[in-house]
């Protein structure tokens, strides 16, 4: 399988170097060349398989060869998750279901994608070095620490807004020990850190000192590892013979984007429900092709405050029946103008499937307590807005809709005890996170500062035994 890029102006790809490059050169995101379709028969083969085995099988057509033993590196990545099925589905009503995305290490669904890629890169790699560079706003930071942690020819660092991340999230990421683990407070904004880490990627002289990567959202590898929970929803539930529905908290449009990537693969969904937060900008766009961009608003559900949803594109170039120069043009005027201007018909191709849906914070605490009290369901907030956006737009009888969860409760504590009355408690795992010694540097919002201290991680500078242990208490 050959990738090439939305914006049609670089060279096509296999499946390792699109892992290591991330963003193509012409500014476009990497898609496969064409999409691998599934028989029904060859889905109803796929049913009863452990998640794993199921995963290898789905991304099969992805990897296509191109690192050895799949199979092997995903029941590697899946193996410690807390729950046997790894994606496990409860039953909130009839013909209403959660998808349980938070059983990996850091407690988010960005486990699934991160637990294998770092496996991946580290197979890629074949012992050559690599420093990962990334900004965060705090689950994927923390998830990308987790998995890259230890790993052979591999430094992470990664930086995110001193105090604006929340005690959890900066302790899972300031907790690991590793050697190759960077943490780095900026004091700044998290528009800061993520300047900071597009300056570095520019600077040519940091470049030739330093092989980096990303392992942000627009990377293809963790769309694809996140289309084999999509088709194991489904399977449970009656698939191929029998259509499902699904609804996604949305951000950055990583997640929904590979449950439609697992529909064109040919599982019959019948619907995929956007649900997004007060920065509902994906919800115009579907109510009324507004695609025009407002301040990002904080919320109870930090990760889907987002303007700038950057998967689109990939959706787009294929609404866009896979025109380079119009999705191109129309990205560019989007960053000139803040408004995308996309073409009726592209927008009435995306409705059959896609439905908006978007909730406030009041919205979000209500639905949290109704919940609890209606089923003892205790969801956090980006979860529960998943469900509410499914019991919202649930599609005909006969069609199960799956809200997909995708942090667990005790991530975000504050504001569930407040909706809820009930205070979550922390999984087993990590129920000694807050006895754990943190690792951290603070640095100022100083290009100079940062890469000094980027370059000293990978041991390109003497000055790497210099790193101090700060505690953030
Ligand atoms: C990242 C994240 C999202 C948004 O996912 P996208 O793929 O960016 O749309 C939603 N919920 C949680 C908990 C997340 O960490």
């Amino acid at each position: 399988m050959r990738y090439v890029s939305t914006r049609g102006r670089a060279p096509a790809l296999d499946f390792g170097e699109v892992l290591l490059a991330g963003l193509a050169p012409d500014g476009g995101l990497y898609v496969p060349e064409s999409w691998p379709r599934f028989s029904a028969a060859e889905i109803r083969e796929l049913r009863g398989l452990p998640y794993a085995e199921l995963a290898a099988a789905v991304m099969a057509p992805f990897v296509d060869g191109a690192v050895a033993d799949l199979p092997g590196l995903c029941r590697a990545a899946y193996a410690d998750f807390a729950h046997c099925a790894v994606v496990p589905l409860v039953q909130l009503e009839t013909e209403l279901f959660v998808l349980e995305l938070f059983h990996g290490p850091t407690l988010a669904f960005k486990d699934l994608a991160m637990q294998l890629l770092g496996r991946l890169f580290e197979q890629v790699l074949d012992g050559e070095s690599l420093t990962i560079i990334g900004a965060t706003s705090g689950d994927t930071g923390a998830a990308a620490i987790e998995a890259l942690k230890g790993r052979r020819g591999i430094t992470i660092a990664i930086l995110h807004p001193e105090g604006r991340v929340s005690e959890v999230q900066r302790r899972q990421m300031t907790t690991v020990a590793a050697a190759n683990v960077g943490n780095f407070a900026i004091r700044g904004s998290f528009d800061d850190c993520q300047d900071l880490v597009k300056a570095m990627f520019a600077d040519q002289d940091l470049r030739s000192e330093l092989r980096v990567s990303a392992v942000n959202s627009i990377n293809w590898a963790r769309i694809a590892a996140q289309i084999p929970y999509y088709f194991a929803a489904a399977l449970a539930l009656g698939a191929p013979d029998r259509a499902v529905a699904f609804s996604v908290p949305t951000g950055n449009f990583g997640n929904v984007l590979a449950g439609w990537a697992a529909a064109r693969m040919g599982l019959p969904i019948a619907r995929l429900v956007i649900a997004c937060n007060r920065n509902d900008i994906l919800a115009r766009f579907l109510a009324a092709n507004d695609m025009s961009l407002r301040p990002v608003e904080p919320s109870l559900s930090p990760s889907m405050d987002i303007q700038v949803s950057s998967n689109f594109e990939r959706l787009l170039f294929e609404l866009l029946e896979r025109n380079a120069a119009e999705t191109e043009r129309i990205m560019r005027g989007f960053r000139a103008e803040g408004r995308m201007a996309v073409p009726d018909g592209a927008w009435r191709r995306m409705q059959p499937l896609f439905c908006g849906f978007a909730l406030d914070d009041a919205g979000t605490e209500a639905e949290i307590g109704r919940l609890y009290r209606a089923s003892g369901y205790l969801a956090d907030p980006h979860s529960a807005i998943g469900i509410a956006g499914a019991r919202a737009r649930r599609p005909e009888r006969g069609v199960a809709m799956i809200a997909a969860a995708t942090a667990h409760p005790a991530k975000f504590p504050a504001a569930v005890e407040r909706a809820s009355g009930v205070s979550p408690a922390l999984p087993a795992q990590l129920a000694d996170l807050y006895q754990r010694p943190e690792r951290c540097e603070v640095v100022a919002n100083d290009l100079a500062a940062v890469e000094a201290k980027v370059c000293a991680l990978a041991g390109k500078n003497p000055a790497r035994k210099s790193i101090a242990e700060s505690d953030m208490r």
